[in-house]
């Protein structure tokens, strides 16, 4: 077979070769150790966090190297691409500052390697394939796409008993020049295969730079590197884009490494030195039904899209630095150490990946976000809310500004200072976490009395209702409360717990009903602050309701 003459047969018009394009898309001049890395998402659904997590190590990786972190569009699957997808991905890694200044981007394709978008790509692809096909290492297959399955497993079958692998007896393997004219002839479609060459039982050693050194079966298959429409698959396309954008390091998911041998194979096909490959780890999740551990799912959980993070008003720095802890092992001890360090700071090191599967831990990244919150400044804290509701709940946003200094007296209560209140998680909570801030808040039940005595209860609300006065500090507010509730029976801790048959209750019980008579909560920040911020009239007025409630109970 003269295989340079089957290549332009079967590719009349493509007229450069892989020296022209190396020519056109000379190496980047980058200072040694520069690693370049992409992210190479498909449009085909919504940005999942498992991406998230590779796009993560990308720029990582590229920044704590001085390198470069560019994005490419993987979209040759046109079955499978979703409109926008491609502009909502861009968005959210941008809104998570996950977001490069090369590649396809929301501004377009900015950078010396354009086009970044595969499907503009087909004419480079065909001069690889083209060459793969001079070198006797691609050739067409013209077999029939078939419908019928029985009959496919059936030919696989054989094939397989046969000659151990699928690929030997191809039946397009080996057809003569005149054989592919008379088919190109009849204008039979044909997709382009790669010839390997591997053997059965051949190994390789590969290392895997999240996985470490890993022995390898030799890839042994004719995988379709051309579908019959002309567009490459994945295989081609990876090895051909990787190789004139000059990536170092490949991060992808862990489904790639199956074809891994595949790749490495057509890399030295084409005497082209493979890039370093990061298979990173698979987020895992407990699930809450079964228990078992399982693959973060986009089917089953809601955590596994991106955008669910800004829906629910997570700060960025929260999910960044949550997303670092799982992908570095290092993070949380770093972290601790040095409280007061921004995020960008993190001593990022290829070395400490994360190797198995990080488990998702909703807890951990909500309390890994109340710390974030509560570092805010009061302005902070207030802009950044309002910014989350402008954006994904007009309802918040409305009773949020139309209350801006009842809202944000109380999310001032204790910020600043060395132990800072943590009890935001996320921004969709604040409205309704203190919706008793709001000048028509009532409580509507009474929370169980315990052992309190019902009359002594009563009256010392009554009596401090009666002389109410708003105090000057909380010292004075408290030991106002203080000296009413021990009129009334009520004891310091201190006796209480040494007699409690003696007393009403304790100072701290009168105190917790105060506080949820005027919150409807058992716990909340600084009461005095609260109850002078609602003022004097709405203080009376729910703690009358209250003691209705407690005498209609
Ligand atoms: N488009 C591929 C995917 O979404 C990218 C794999 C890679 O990064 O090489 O899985």
């Amino acid at each position: 077979m003269n295989y340079i003459q089957l290549a332009n047969l079967l590719y009349p018009n493509t007229t450069k070769t892989i020296q022209d394009y190396l020519d056109i898309y000379p190496a980047r001049n980058l200072p040694k150790g520069a690693e370049v890395t992409r992210f190479a998402p498909s449009p085909t659904g919504f940005l999942h966090i498992g991406s998230f997590f590779g796009a993560s190590i990308d720029k990582l990786l590229a920044k704590s190297t001085n390198g470069i972190f560019y994005i490419r569009l993987e979209d040759t699957d046109d079955k499978r691409t979703i409109s926008n997808a491609d502009k909502f991905a861009l968005e959210l890694l941008k809104k998570f500052n996950i977001y490069p200044t090369e590649g396809y981007l929301l501004d377009g394709q900015i950078g010396n390697y354009a086009p970044y978008k595969q499907s503009e790509r087909v004419e480079i692809y065909n001069t690889f394939a083209k060459h793969l096909v001079a070198i006797g290492r691609a050739y067409p297959c013209f077999c029939k796409k078939r419908e019928n399955k029985e009959e496919i497993m059936q030919d696989r079958a054989e094939q397989i008993s046969n000659a151990n692998t699928i690929n030997s007896s191809d039946p397009c393997r080996e057809l003569s020049l005149e054989q592919v004219q008379r088919h190109l002839q009849n204008g039979d479609k044909w997709a382009l295969r790669f010839k390997s060459l591997g053997k059965e039982g051949e190994k390789f050693t590969f290392i895997d730079g999240a996985k470490g050194e890993r022995v390898l079966a030799k890839n042994t298959i004719d995988y379709v590197i051309v579908k019959s429409n002309g567009v490459p698959v994945y295989h081609l396309a990876h090895v051909v884009d990787d190789t004139l954008m000059y990536t170092t390091t490949v991060v992808r998911g862990n489904e790639w490494l199956g074809t891994l041998p595949l790749h490495i194979e057509m890399f030295e096909a084409l005497n082209i030195t493979p890039p370093k490959y990061i298979h990173s780890a698979l987020i895992v999740k407990k699930d809450d039904k079964t228990g078992n551990t399982r693959k973060i799912s986009k089917r089953y959980d809601p955590e596994a899209n991106m955008n669910y993070y800004l829906i629910k008003g997570y700060p960025i720095e929260a999910v960044n630095r949550y997303v670092l802890n799982l992908i570095n092992s290092n993070y949380e001890p770093w972290a601790i150490a040095n409280p007061n360090a921004k995020i960008e700071e993190y001593p990022f090191d290829i070395t400490n990946l994360t190797t198995s599967d990080p488990m998702f831990d909703i807890a951990k990244l909500n309390d890994i976000s109340k710390t974030v919150i509560s570092k805010y400044s009061t302005e902070e804290a207030l802009s950044k809310i309002l910014e989350w509701a402008k954006e994904y709940s007009p309802e918040d946003y409305n009773i949020i500004a139309n209350n801006k200094n009842l809202y944000s007296a109380v999310i001032g209560i204790d910020r600043g200072g060395e132990r800072p209140r943590k009890d935001i998680t996320m921004f969709s909570e604040v409205a309704s976490l203190y919706d008793y801030i709001l000048p028509n808040f009532n409580v509507d039940t009474v929370i169980d009395l315990g052992n309190v005595a019902k009359q002594n209860l009563l009256e010392f609300l009554q009596d401090y209702i009666s002389n109410y006065t708003q105090s000057a500090s909380n010292s004075e507010w408290f030991d106002k409360i203080k000296q009413f509730a021990l009129n009334h029976n009520f004891a310091d801790m201190k006796d209480y717990k040494k007699a409690p048959e003696n007393y009403a209750g304790s100072i701290s019980d009168a105190v917790k009903f105060v506080r949820y008579a005027i919150t409807g909560r058992i716990n909340t920040p600084e009461l005095f602050t609260i109850m002078k911020t609602i003022g004097k009239t709405d203080c009376l007025s729910r703690l009358n309701h209250f003691v209705q409630l407690i005498k209609s109970s």
